[in-house]
């Protein structure tokens, strides 16, 4: 039987959250002694530790069936692959920056400006929409240092806490793209891989799902049940059930993490008591 081959980062700050990513959806991989290829022993799926850079490459070609790696390196690669699923890991923004003491107007600043960065396509496709031209140094890392030493006027890199940028004597200006991680595949995978993909993919919605869902549980009074679940936007509607205590009833249902502050707060105000949020392992929609 086939198995379908994961590329993900070999050691990085993607390579935890991956392979977090995939035992959580049950799959067992044995990373004891990290060898560069190794099978899981409950699901047809072989994973490939590679740098990231090389993944789109990899997946292009289908020397790996299927890869886990930032936006960035996609948009930068610009392979002919599929864009499947983002995964809501290792976000992070692409910024240009430039000597703080510089006074910034607005991105015609760039006119002319040379900006050095690892990332020459994204920011060459983006001056170009902004009908700006500017000159694009190509460096491997390290780019913070570049205006210091006289390569640039300017830097275009990832950009996290901002204290990298301080200590080099930056200020970042204009945010152009967030990034997060994302699953890419080949395009022309086989019908056996193909059905692999989508049990992996089914389980990852279920793992999705259930971080951004919380199960809240909570006792109403029954004169106000009618408002109380019309602010809970359950998976079909909530669970209500009759309480030991006369004029008092229980609701069960699932809401979005994002917003769940927001409505608890409305459900005290309606006079809902004993509220409980819980952990979802799982959720199949
Ligand atoms: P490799 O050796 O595999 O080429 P790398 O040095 O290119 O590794 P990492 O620094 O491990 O890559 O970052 C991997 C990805 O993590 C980035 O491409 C980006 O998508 C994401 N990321 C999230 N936050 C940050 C951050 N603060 N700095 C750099 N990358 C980040
Ligand atoms: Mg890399």
């Amino acid at each position: 039987m086939s198995k379908l081959k994961i590329a993900i980062q070999k050691s990085g700050r993607l390579s935890e959250k991956s392979l977090e990513l995939l035992k959580d959806c049950g799959i067992k991989i044995s990373t004891s002694n990290r060898k560069l290829r190794t099978e899981s022993s409950n699901f047809p799926i072989e994973v490939l530790f590679l740098r990231d850079d090389d993944i789109p490459q990899y997946v292009e070609q289908g020397v790996a069936d299927i890869g886990i790696l930032g936006e960035n390196e996609v948009w930068e690669k610009d392979k002919n692959i599929n864009n499947v699923r983002k995964l809501g890991f290792a976000g992070c923004k692409l910024c240009l920056a430039i000597p703080k003491d510089e006074i910034y107007t607005d991105l015609s600043y760039f006119e002319n400006k040379k900006i050095a960065t690892s990332y020459p396509k994204i920011l060459g496709n983006f001056f170009q929409e902004k009908g700006i031209n500017v000159k694009i140094e190509e460096i491997g890392g390290s780019v913070e240092i570049a205006p210091s030493i006289g390569l640039a006027n300017a830097i275009f890199d990832i950009v996290s806490t901002g204290s990298t940028l301080l200590t080099n004597g930056l200020k970042q200006v204009e945010t152009v793209v967030e990034s997060e991680a994302i699953l890419v595949a080949n395009k022309n995978l086989d019908t056996e891989k193909q059905a692999i993909l989508d049990r992996l993919m089914f389980r990852i919605e279920a793992v999705k799902q259930s971080s951004e869902n919380k199960y809240i549980l909570l006792n109403a009074p029954n004169d106000k049940l009618e408002e109380i679940i019309g602010l809970l936007p359950g998976m079909k509607s909530p669970t209500v059930l009759p309480l030991a205590q006369d004029g008092w009833s229980s609701i069960h249902t699932v809401v979005k993490e994002d917003t769940f502050w927001d409505i608890i707060e409305q459900l005290k105000e309606l006079g809902a008591e004993g509220i409980l949020v819980l952990e979802i392992e799982k959720m199949i929609l």
